[in-house]
């Protein structure tokens, strides 16, 4: 037997948002009008604005065609300097910003930056699914904590201070640790004095704390956003962020990685991100122009991404009145992103598992939605509340159907 071409890293390189997406072609192909709830891509429902769409022409009108500064165009970076100045009283440099292809291409720089094979890191699940496959993709290996369902999926913080001393009793290092602030699949915002301890555990056990906020501005129900950068002044971190969901341009693929302190750590992490950023040359220069004057067109941007949290919030409050009539699910109610993630009883039901549910709903229902062990949590799927909310009722009303259908 020949041995495969193929590295054993890339073993771990999947998707589990995607993996239904060939199978729903196919539906597609054969006249089924299948609805989409398993892609976090607020275009898809939402048109980008059209002062975005207007500022990337212009860039393309003028000439912006080119190659363009590897960490990212200067308008860009002092526009996002002036967000953090505004939006969270923050106070950065141009080299603590480096501009990146998305935060999925920071995540992968990340990895390559900080992991050498055997090194760890801790995520908590649920997790976005791109963290373990970036930490695997270089070798390294995961500590997992949790957020607690039972305490409105917030970080369960005695099993994470347990983890961390665990480790640090085998005297191995821990590289870095990620929470994501709204969370994906959750939905939860983050209470501020759980994450004042996360910062003081990464602080005693000096731990990189990375922190993900990319859905920032969507905000909803009275929930309250506190950027890991305001309490961990002082302290090496690192904050994730970029145009995909609060500026409504998931295809642009404009993100940043704020590196705001100086420490030894903090200065080793943003000048190597910025060579990362050299080798790949540059990211999108018309992007990144059109997401720089978006930023800068503050009381625009305000409209629409209040219009946008308001319509979400609608979305996800009439999906939360219909799952709660189903007595196969118990759902914590999000308060951020546009993600719901009902835990589904399964002895109840007819299948074996999260995977095979999600499955046979869209094969039966046309409804393609994501399993839960996809993000670390069995027994949970994740539906996307971005479709109108007609839609939204109208699938919610299909799934309680389905449920019954097949119920033991
Ligand atoms: N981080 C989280 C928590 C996400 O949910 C997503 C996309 O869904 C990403 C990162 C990737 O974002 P980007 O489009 O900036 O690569």
């Amino acid at each position: 037997m020949t041995a495969s071409v193929l590295s054993n890293s890339s073993e771990y390189v999947y998707s589990a948002i995607r993996e239904e997406d060939d199978f729903a072609e196919g539906l597609r192909k054969q006249g089924k009008q299948v609805i989409k709830l398993s892609s976090g891509d607020p275009a898809l429902y939402f048109p980008t604005p059209k002062y975005i769409i207007d500022a990337y022409v212009e860039a393309l009108v003028n000439g912006r065609t080119s190659y363009s500064r590897s960490q990212g165009v200067l308008e860009l970076v002092d526009a996002v300097i002036e967000r953090y100045r505004s939006r969270y009283g923050l106070s950065m440099k141009e080299q603590d910003v480096v501009v990146t292809s998305g935060v999925a291409e920071a995540l992968t720089f990340l990895n390559s930056a900080l992991m050498n094979a055997g090194d760890t890191a801790v995520i908590l699940k649920p997790y976005y699914t791109q963290y373990p496959v970036a930490i695997k993709m270089f070798g390294g290996d995961f500590l997992l904590g949790k957020y607690d369902e039972s305490n409105d999926w917030s970080i369960d913080l005695d099993a994470l201070a347990k983890l961390i001393r665990r480790r640090r009793a085998t005297s191995k290092r821990i590289k870095y640790m990620i929470i994501t602030n709204p969370n994906n699949p959750t939905g939860t915002v983050l209470p501020r004095q759980a994450l004042k301890e996360v910062v003081e555990m990464a602080n005693e056990h000096r731990i990189l704390l990375a922190s993900d906020e990319i859905y920032d501005e969507i905000v909803f129900g009275g929930a309250s956003f506190t950027s890991v950068g305001e309490l961990a002044k002082g302290i090496p971190h690192l904050i994730l962020n970029g145009a995909s969901k609060a500026f409504d341009a998931t295809g642009f693929r404009i993100g940043y990685v704020l590196v705001p302190e100086d420490d030894r750590v903090s200065e080793e992490l943003k000048h190597k991100l910025a060579d990362y950023c050299r080798v790949r040359l540059s990211s999108n220069t018309p992007a990144q122009y059109a997401i720089a004057s978006a930023m800068n067109n503050r009381m625009e941007h305000q409209k629409t991404v209040s219009q946008m949290v308001k319509a979400i919030e609608g979305i996800v409050e009439s999906a939360m009145k219909l799952l709660e009539e189903n007595q196969c699910f118990s759902t914590v109610r999000p308060g951020g992103a546009f993600y719901i993630f009902p835990r589904i009883d399964m002895r109840s039901l007819e299948f074996k598992d999260d995977m095979e549910f999600v499955h046979v709903l869209l094969k039966e229902k046309f409804i393609q939605t994501t399993r839960g062990s996809g993000f670390g949590a069995p027994n949970h799927f994740r539906i996307v509340a971005l479709a109108p909310r007609d839609v939204m009722s109208g699938c919610i009303e299909k799934i309680n159907d389905f449920c019954r259908e097949h119920s033991r």
